[in-house]
């Protein structure tokens, strides 16, 4: 395997020492004898440098820079064509940079690089373009009804955004919340996961090289209970974007409510994957195999519990099974690799927990099991198949967030669906089948907030995207990311002139 040096200087990453914040457009150092937090490469266990906690007056210097941003700057009071344009030559700059987004996301976070340059970044381009339009379509409403009025209703930026995202995809995930955000007027504090805090600066890094204003775009950079607390907690923050776990997301949401602080929450899942047997059982195959595995299986949409019918349980699992055995582990950096390592060590003893877990509630583990042979360093993980006769098991239950598919096998069609709701999550659900009757019934009666049909993982930027249950409040989308970033006013004007009661006109003794 590489080391960090040989694959920083092959693709022009630039390694600090210290992984800082940004504010006004700057460094932001903590002086107060900070946490340095070892920013660790999961390939190789490199510290490749160290993470300096921001702590709360860093988050409050970032709050108050965007604050300023929002109150003083022309930045919320741009035409739209003139934000767009700022906007859209920092999405320039990264994709000017995209090559060294990519690498230093396999190198930090595990992605094959295939993935993170083929997927990840064009995404994250695509959303600052795609915000960019829905800001440029946005209408308001009239209403005449009253006769003598005209009700006029507009929508404006909410404010300061505080932007939350997780590990798993964090160029896509951070610029799905930033380019609504930004696009929609707001300005914003970005907090990356403490896991990435390379990409992360270097993404706010390369939006500045790219010309946007200092303090529209602020970043904070540290834990979620020091750095994360302090800013939703923030009187500043008008609105908070949230993607992460959902019991981060009650937390944030009882922080919220002491400054009733709009909310938006893209929270955990647990999605059931059914496969029945009018399915076409090759793209079944292939597409139940995408769905737990893409993204090492980090994602919230894997389609972690795979429902399969008794009828064709046999021929469809023998064909799964060899397959996810087959699958190429290691080298985020070989083209040849389909799953990298697990994000970091923490990440990786709880995926391997889950193997005892799964066998403690009686589970046959019919692939996988174990650390990946092979490697000496790193954190390697099989892909693991375990077949389980409950729902109940708490790998059934429990958000694993690897690559780790729970298995059951059901009778009949009402079966499949009291299993896929017998869930605290509701993010996605996946149907495989060519019976219009059955697929119909699965979408109209799993309560998910997404339901593929003979396709996994699709996003179309417009429709919204969110959970049902716990797996979050609100959505991404359209018009739910415009629902989340701004605010709607109501402006009254009279028609014609008013005869109004005069009062106070008697004399007063
Ligand atoms: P996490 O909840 O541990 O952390 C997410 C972010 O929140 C990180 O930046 C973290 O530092 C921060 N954070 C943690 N505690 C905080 C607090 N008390 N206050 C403020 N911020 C805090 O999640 P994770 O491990 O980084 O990511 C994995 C989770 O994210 C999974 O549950 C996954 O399903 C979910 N996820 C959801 C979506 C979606 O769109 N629904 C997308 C990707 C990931």
């Amino acid at each position: 395997m590489w080391n960090v040096a040989k694959i920083a200087s092959e693709h022009g990453i630039t390694l600090p020492e210290r992984i800082q914040g940004i504010v006004d457009g700057r460094p932001c150092a903590n002086p107060d004898d900070p946490y340095l937090m070892p920013a660790v490469c999961p390939a190789t266990e490199e510290v490749y440098g160290h993470l300096e906690e921001s702590g709360p007056e860093q988050v409050d210097a970032a709050v108050a820079s965007a604050r300023r941003s929002f109150d003083e700057s022309d930045w919320p009071r741009l035409s739209h064509n003139e934000r767009k344009k700022m906007i859209l030559r920092a999405r320039d700059a990264l994709a000017a940079n995209s090559d060294e987004l990519a690498a230093i996301q396999a190198m930090e976070v595990g992605l094959p690089l295939a993935q993170a340059k083929g997927m990840h970044v064009p995404r994250s381009l695509e959303n600052f373009e795609f915000f960019c339009e829905v800001a440029g379509t946005m209408a308001g409403e009239t209403f005449n009804q009253t006769g003598a009025y005209l009700s006029i209703v507009t929508r404006e930026p909410v404010g300061v955004a505080a932007l939350i995202a997780p590990w798993n995809a964090p160029t896509v995930l951070s610029s799905m919340k930033l380019g609504a955000a930004l696009a929609l007027g707001n300005t914003a504090v970005l907090k990356g996961s403490e896991h990435t805090p390379l990409t992360i600066q270097r993404m706010v890094e390369i939006l500045h090289e790219g010309g946007l204003p200092p303090g529209v775009v602020n970043l904070v950079n540290g834990r979620g209970p020091v750095t994360g607390e302090a800013l939703v907690s923030h009187p500043g923050v008008d609105v908070i974007g949230f993607i992460g776990g959902t019991a981060t997301g009650k937390r944030i949401m009882a922080s919220a409510a002491q400054n009733v602080t709009k909310v938006g929450l893209e929270l955990g899942g647990k999605s059931a994957n059914i496969v029945l047997e009018s399915a076409d059982l090759e793209s079944a195959v292939d597409g139940s195999l995408l769905a737990i595995l893409s993204g090492n299986g980090e994602q919230c949409l894997a389609g972690s519990r795979l429902l399969v019918q008794r009828s064709i349980a046999d021929e469809f699992l023998d064909q799964f099974v060899q397959r996810m055995a087959n699958v190429r582990v290691g080298d985020p950096f070989d083209s040849a690799t389909e799953i990298g390592p697990l994000a970091f060590a923490d990440h990786y003893a709880k995926v391997l927990s889950y193997v005892d877990v799964a066998k403690e509630d009686g589970a046959e583990i019919l692939c996988g099991g174990g650390p990946h042979p092979g490697f000496d360093k790193g954190y390697f993980f099989q892909p693991t198949a375990a077949l389980v006769d409950s729902n109940q098991a708490r790998v059934c239950q429990e958000e694993i967030f690897g690559p780790f598919v729970a298995i059951q096998v059901f009778d009949t069609l009402d079966d499949a669906i009291a299993i896929a709701n017998d869930s605290e999550f509701g993010l996605v659900g996946y149907v495989w089948s060519n019976d219009l009757d059955a697929v119909m019934q699965v979408s109209r009666e799993v309560r998910t907030g997404t339901m593929w049909v003979n396709t996994p993982l699709t996003r179309d930027l417009r429709a919204p995207f969110g959970g049902y249950k716990s797996s979050g409040l609100g959505r991404d989308g359209l018009q739910s990311s415009v629902e989340l970033f701004t605010e709607e006013k109501t402006t009254m004007i009279p028609t014609g002139p008013l005869t109004l009661p005069k009062i106070g006109m008697g004399s007063s003794k």
